[in-house]
């Protein structure tokens, strides 16, 4: 089936009000791939002013949390989010299950309120050094991916991304083989989990994408984009990465 291709830029914690110039460079070029769907993920602080700056253009947050409201200091629930303009959210991000010690469960909640606010939804797996090298990748992500799954909502917003955690601001990125047998065991999982739909969910590689890989990366079979972290801070190496996957 034909997907769509999403490649999606994870600013991390970079990014203050004269980075917005970037933002407009960025979301000027993507328009001239309209067969890729494009996007950025910004600081919270920034989301207002780059859906002002960049109209139409998708803008996201990092991460959200699951209740609606409450006393979570320092948290940011998905309806104001919304309310900044956001239209997508990075969930799990391995940054987070580390630093923040997010569980499979709290990424599936996560999951579920940013699909319940209508943010396009990237939930992202990986594994670590060391299960890569015992040899048990596949099964350990595949055991990630089952429990922070979003179960009885729509997922049609949904996106994965893989990112294997030594591959992230590295400059090492898995082979292509691996990620294709990676990238084909979670399309398995998915429609195991979600039938039919399941094949329309993209599944994005991450971990050190540049544009000298992207080409490489984006032609393995079950690979529909992108989230790019140190390379789409700046046109210049986020603009190619589009470009290769159109
Ligand atoms: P990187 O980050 O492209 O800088 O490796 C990817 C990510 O963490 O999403």
């Amino acid at each position: 089936m034909a997907r769509t291709k999403l490649v999606v830029g994870n600013w991390k914690m970079y990014g203050v009000g004269s980075d917005i110039a970037e933002i407009e460079a960025i979301a000027a070029s993507a328009k001239k791939f309209p067969q890729v769907e494009t996007g950025l993920c910004v600081p919270a602080t920034l989301i207002e002013r780059a859906v002002r700056a960049v109209p139409g253009f998708p803008i996201g947050a990092q991460d959200v949390h699951f209740a609606e409201k409450g006393a979570h200091t320092g948290c940011v629930a998905t309806a104001m989010l919304v309310d900044a303009g956001a239209t997508m959210a990075i969930v799990g991000h391995s940054e987070r299950r580390d630093a923040q010690r997010e569980t499979d469960d709290e990424v599936r909640q996560k999951a579920s309120a940013a699909l319940d606010a209508g943010l396009l939804t990237i939930l992202c797996v990986g594994e670590s050094l060391t299960v890569r090298e015992a040899g048990d990748a596949v099964p350990n992500v595949e055991r990630q991916l089952d429990s922070s799954l979003p179960r009885g909502i729509d997922v049609s917003k949904l996106a994965l991304a893989y990112e294997p955690i030594w591959a992230i601001g590295t400059g090492r990125t898995a082979t292509a083989a691996d990620i294709g047998e990676m990238h084909s065991a979670l399309r398995r999982r998915l429609r195991a989990a979600y039938g039919d739909a399941g094949d329309e969910i993209r599944i994005l590689y991450g971990g050190s994408v540049k544009p000298m890989n992207a080409a490489e990366i984006f032609s393995v079979k079950d690979v529909d984009g992108a989230l790019v972290g140190g390379a789409s801070l700046k046109a210049a190496d986020f603009v190619p990465i589009i470009e290769a996957a159109a």
